[in-house]
């Protein structure tokens, strides 16, 4: 599915369009849940995994990135549907 996070396919921090790697906000066991519902974002391999500034390394932007995929998801659905996804509040 589409990311209902991003509309643009650009890294999310840098914005660059270049060396682009789709991100599962919500990863590990609820990495296809992600998928499922547009819970993705474009991050350049930098902001990925490829250095300590990449979301898999940065507790802070990790977190950053999992309030904005709960805000999105919540303009078409409620927080107990959040809360019942993904097990937990970010908010
Ligand atoms: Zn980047
Ligand atoms: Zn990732």
């Amino acid at each position: 599915m589409e990311s209902i996070i991003q509309k643009e396919k650009q890294c999310l921090v840098c914005h660059t369009t270049v060396g682009l790697h789709k991100h599962h906000v919500y990863y590990g066991p609820l990495r296809q849940i992600s998928e499922k519902n547009g819970l993705t974002v474009w991050l350049c391999g930098r902001h990925h995994n490829l250095s300590d500034h990449g979301v898999h390394f940065d507790r802070e932007l990790d977190m950053e990135i999992k309030i904005l995929g709960q805000r999105a998801f919540e303009k078409e659905h409620s927080r107990e549907d959040f809360i019942k996804l993904i097990g937990r509040n970010y908010l």
